[in-house]
């Protein structure tokens, strides 16, 4: 095994979550390995890359929202710090975003919201359908008004999985292509991993980054499984052909009653998502979920009807019961979460890993984080989720 062994922490599991994790506890001195058999090619893969704290808060998931607006505030930080340790960029772009009602009871709904964040300390701004228009000029005509987020933005998920390796690999830490089959423990405590291919690692540190497979790993003892489920997500990537116009912020949109969304990347390409749907782990790409979306889509930026459908990935939520991450100390000793971020793990991605390299150094964490441990858990009988209704990321 090329690790350092003994490690300081194994981290299981190379999507945004485990390699942010694996980066920055390098970064602390730590000797860590990240293990996956696909890095970066979970639900990170398919996802928009959106980091939107404001459009993303929703009724009954204050603690979260406020979570939310901590993560965001910490990205124009990371993303330097990411691009300058990786030397590539990673398409941070902060442009924010608009919401666009179709109808008079879709803008109804937007109301309702906006009054929400607005009570949260969020900083919405209603719109007029000109207004809307204004800001994108290339939404339909038929928007009867919405909002602004100005603090919404994005980054190119893609390019972030790049960068993570790039500076995983330029500070230390050792990128394992490998499944974890068990963790292993002695006397209740920790001590390393075993490999899908009958190696060992030892570790004073377990962290649990498999997003929705976490619950299926090896060796955890009942009480430690976390709760997490697979919520599967479709998005949809077009790209303008030459002279079509192009989308200049990130255009939310409520049709109906259903969401969509669209993101622009600075290469021309945009991304359009996504479904929610509680299908086991399934990942087939279903004809009427990419008519849906794409209906949808035309209907808030008809414009979209000249681009060209260059691809559709279908990606996995790692799911939890209250929509809301586990992040933390387990009950067994040396056993970490990081697992369960749902519908925002781009946006928390930042948040999460300092918080967990804060625990592997002994330290606490700050109250915003804190409230989110795995034993939140541990009394309870685990059941589907809530909500919200028809919004995704
Ligand atoms: C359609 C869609 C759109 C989304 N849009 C957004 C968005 O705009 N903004 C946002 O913030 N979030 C968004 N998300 C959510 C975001 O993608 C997830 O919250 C985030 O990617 C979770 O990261 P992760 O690292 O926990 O999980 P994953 O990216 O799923 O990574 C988990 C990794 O664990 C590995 N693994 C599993 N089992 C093992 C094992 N036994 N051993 C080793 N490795 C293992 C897997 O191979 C995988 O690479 C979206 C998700 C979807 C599906």
């Amino acid at each position: 095994m090329s690790a350092r062994d003994p490690l300081d922490a194994v981290v299981v599991g190379g999507g945004v979550i485990g390699l942010s994790i694996g980066w920055r506890a390098a970064c602390s001195g730590l000797a860590v390995a990240v293990i996956d058999p696909t890095p970066g090619h979970g639900s990170t893969w398919a996802a928009a890359g959106m980091l939107g704290p404001v459009g993303e808060a929703h009724f009954g998931e204050d603690r979260l929202a406020l979570l939310n607006v901590a993560a965001a505030r910490q990205w124009p930080a990371f993303a330097r710090d990411l691009e300058e340790a990786s030397n590539r960029a990673i398409g941070y772009v902060a442009s924010g975003t608009v919401l666009a009602a179709m109808d008079a009871s879709d803008r109804r709904v937007i109301d309702d919201v906006l009054t929400f964040q607005t009570d949260l300390g969020l900083s919405p701004r209603r719109l007029s359908s000109r207004e809307c228009r204004e800001l994108e000029p290339l939404l339909s005509p038929g928007v009867v008004g919405g909002a602004e987020f100005p603090d919404d933005h994005q980054v190119d998920n893609r390019l972030i999985v790049d960068a993570l390796l790039a500076a995983s690999d330029r500070s230390g830490v050792t990128v394992i292509i490998d499944e974890v089959s068990a963790v292993n423990s002695k006397d209740g405590r920790v001590t390393g991993v075993t490999l899908r291919n009958g190696g060992t690692l030892d570790s004073g540190a377990v962290v649990v980054a498999a997003g929705c497979w976490s619950g299926g790993l090896g060796g955890l003892p009942h009480q430690v499984i976390p709760p997490v489920r697979p919520v599967k997500g479709l998005t949809l990537r077009v790209r303008a052909s030459k002279g079509t116009p192009v989308l200049t912020r990130i255009v939310r949109g409520l049709v109906h009653g259903k969401s969509c969304y669209l993101v622009p990347r600075e290469d021309g390409t945009v991304v359009i998502g996504a479904t929610m749907e509680e299908k086991g782990f399934d990942l087939t790409v279903q004809v009427g979920s990419v008519h849906d979306l794409l209906r949808d889509a035309r209907a808030v930026i008809p414009a979209i009807d000249e681009y060209e459908l260059i691809e559709t990935t279908t990606g996995l939520r790692p799911g939890s019961p209250d929509n809301a991450p586990l992040i933390g100390r387990t009950s067994m000793e040396g056993l970490f979460m990081a697992t369960g971020h749902y519908r925002n793990g781009i946006l928390l991605a930042p948040v999460t890993a300092d918080a967990v390299v804060s625990l592997l150094d002994g330290k606490g964490v700050s109250d915003v984080i804190g409230s989110f441990g795995p034993d939140r858990f541990d009394s309870q009988q685990v059941g589907p989720p809530s909500g919200p209704v028809g919004v995704g990321t």
